[in-house]
């Protein structure tokens, strides 16, 4: 595709009359589809939209990137409003999961039950529960499940099926989208658990595009080790995407570590960001 619009709707931090949350919204405007690429923690994505003059009734499709609350909160609503929605997701974005964080109580983090309700009562013809790569419109693809092959990533957090904490999650249903545009690849990510190298070199593979023009969204690097950072960095180099746009989890110590190394082509998201591609 030619030309894209990608407009940051809910973010950790957001510009000025706009609200943060603890959550990730996209609009993906890309020729004649209109996308929302996960629906953000709370209200709060409704009202941004509203400011930034976005109507929520127009997208055709939504994509979430994995089940959890701070991507789904707003599945129930969104629905509500656009019942005629196209939905794209990972079966096991339904399930019940959790964090457990040393020394803080225990969490659910699952997809709130009234969204999980909404999805599963929204008509069969437009719920789409995928587990492999599709492309969703002319060049632009969904991976479904990532392989795992680096070493040095994980999920990024405690994750755990059970609330004792015995069966880890690996978060299978952690997906990216990404646009084929005329000088590359443009990746979208959630929270990325599979980890940026496994998705981008993923989405490489599957595409059959090597050049990667920009990648923007949650990279989940706040726990992340020196080793894991220093590995991620010199992938970003040897990308060399035109920009690197870390949004929602991927941690201030990790966005200053890859701005050491990348310079100004890492740029903070933020909540009433525009990207014009
Ligand atoms: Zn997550
Ligand atoms: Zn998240």
């Amino acid at each position: 595709m030619n030309k894209a619009v990608i407009t940051i709707i809910a973010d950790n931090v957001s510009d000025r009359g706009l609200t943060a949350e603890h959550g990730l919204s996209f609009l993906i405007q890309a020729g004649c589809e209109s996308i929302v690429f996960d629906i953000g923690q709370s209200e709060a994505v409704f009202s941004n939209a509203a400011i930034l003059g976005i109507d929520m009734t127009e997208p055709q499709m939504l994509v979430l990137s994995h089940g959890h609350y701070d991507h789904t909160g707003g599945v129930a609503e969104l629905l509500r409003i656009n019942p005629e929605m196209m939905v794209y997701y990972h079966p096991d974005a339904m399930i019940t999961r959790f964090s457990l964080h040393p020394g803080k109580p225990v969490k659910e983090i699952s997809m709130p039950p009234a969204c999980r309700k909404a999805l599963l009562h929204h008509p069969s013809e437009l719920r789409h529960p995928v587990t492999g790569t599709c492309w969703i419109a002319s060049g632009i693809g969904i991976t479904g499940e990532i392989p795992r092959l680096t070493p040095f990533e994980d999920t990024g957090g405690p994750f755990f099926l059970d609330s004792a904490g015995n069966e880890p999650d690996r978060i299978r249903d952690d997906q990216s989208l990404w646009l084929e545009t005329p000088s590359g690849l443009v990746i979208v990510l959630g929270c990325c658990h599979s980890g940026l190298v496994n998705t981008v070199e993923y989405i490489r593979k599957t595409s059959r595009i090597q050049r990667v023009r920009g990648i923007i969204g949650g990279m989940h690097l706040l726990h992340a080790s020196e080793v894991r950072l220093a590995a991620t960095a010199e992938k970003l180099r040897e990308w060399a995407p035109e920009f690197i746009i870390p949004c929602h989890c991927t941690g201030d110590n990790a966005i200053d570590f890859m701005r050491s190394r990348l310079g100004d082509t890492v740029r903070t998201g933020y909540a009433g960001m525009k990207i014009t591609i």
